[in-house]
């Protein structure tokens, strides 16, 4: 696919020894070693999208009145390139989080990049680093584009200028002695969302905000944050920066319930994607309200069996334990369920190409 936009594409004339390259593929971890290039796109309302390059990876100047260290005007994506069978590299659906973002970017009344040039932008990406994906089972290259104002002034508006980036890291496995299910803390008290705020977008200051219930959650033993709606605090939302998932009965028989998308919920590509495979799977899927309790009475009475976060980052992280305040209870057995871990191995095999690509979900780079 290619873009209106022309990139100037400069190769790094020294990139990392593969020596070097290959010691951090040993261990990649997440998002502490970073390729050898970067996209950029300038933007402003006089030339709108221009200069766009893809240059070695580098630090840059920051004036000190720059609006998005003021105001954050920022918004992000997060996908993979997964190898395939042949060695290649393939994107995991970037269309969807091309159109993500771009419904991030109205949101957070910043201009919206055409679909075709971020796809183009994340796919250059990965072929001038596609020595970098890694490929051991259930590792990939994670792509973070984004975006912030670069205008620098302190008036209170939307800036007139704003730069879109591509960076990548290669990512470990999440789990790597195996699947592990994660406890998780209802937040009682912080919300991550509200009715006509910016829940929908995947902009900078949500994690923000959130990050203070993630450290409640640590005080009390939890792994992951649990978010409740803000009108009533009654409806389960989200978990972490995961969607969730309910696995009601078992085997053939199991439906799989998740909160209904509002304003107040990030449409995860994972959430879509499981929902798809869910039905070609025989499973029953339902989308609609959720409550704390639902969740733990059917714990109680046994409809409930599993329960599982979903997100590009674990794929499908199964949860155990559940806190609040005042209650806890275990989900199932407290161990990985088969409902889960039947489509956490479906969705891993579409994403490297081992089983048919019904959907056109895979971007060959
Ligand atoms: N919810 C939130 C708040 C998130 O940040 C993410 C990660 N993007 C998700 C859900 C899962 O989305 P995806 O499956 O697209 O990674």
């Amino acid at each position: 696919m290619t873009s209106r936009i022309t990139f100037e594409q400069h190769p790094h004339p020294s990139p990392r020894p593969s020596a070097d390259r290959d010691a951090v593929l040993a261990a990649p971890g997440f998002g502490r070693h970073f390729t050898d290039h970067m996209v950029t796109i300038d933007w402003s309302t006089e030339h709108g999208w221009h200069n766009a390059r893809v240059e070695p990876y580098a630090p840059f100047a920051m004036d000190p009145a720059n609006m998005t260290l003021h105001y954050g005007q920022a918004i992000f994506e997060g996908l993979k390139a997964y190898a395939q069978p042949d060695r290649t590299a393939a994107l995991f659906r970037p269309e969807a989080n091309a159109r993500r973002f771009q419904r991030s970017a109205r949101r957070l009344a910043m201009p919206e990049l055409p679909v075709e040039t971020f796809i183009e932008a994340c796919e250059l990406l990965v072929r001038h680093d596609e020595a970098w994906v890694p490929h051991g089972a259930e590792q990939a290259l994670y792509l973070r584009p984004f975006m912030f104002a670069a205008e620098n002034t302190l008036g209170v508006r939307p800036a007139a200028a704003y730069r879109f980036m591509v960076i990548a890291t290669p990512a470990g496995a999440y789990f790597s002695g195996g699947v592990n299910p994660v406890s998780v803390w209802v937040s009682e008290q912080y919300v991550r969302a509200a009715p006509g705020g910016t829940g929908a977008a995947k902009c900078a200051g949500n994690y923000a905000a959130s990050l203070i219930a993630q450290a409640e959650a640590a005080d009390h033993g939890c792994d992951q944050v649990v978010w409740l709606d803000a009108r009533e605090r009654r409806w389960i939302e989200e978990v972490g920066v995961m969607n969730l998932c309910f696995v009601y009965g078992s085997g053939g028989d199991a439906t799989i319930v998740t909160p209904q998308l509002t304003d107040t919920l990030l449409a995860g590509v994972t959430r879509d994607s499981l929902l798809t495979i869910a039905d070609e799977l025989g499973y029953r899927t339902c989308e609609t309200r959720i409550s704390l309790q639902d969740w733990q009475s059917g714990c109680a009475n046994g409809s409930i069996s599993e329960v599982f976060a979903c997100g590009t980052a674990a794929v499908i992280t199964p949860v155990g334990q559940a806190k609040t305040s005042g209650a806890g209870w275990t989900v199932g057995d407290g161990r990985p369920g088969p409902v889960s871990l039947r489509l956490r191995d479906a969705l891993l095999r579409r994403q490297t190409g081992l089983e048919a690509d019904l959907h056109g979900w895979l971007h060959p780079c």
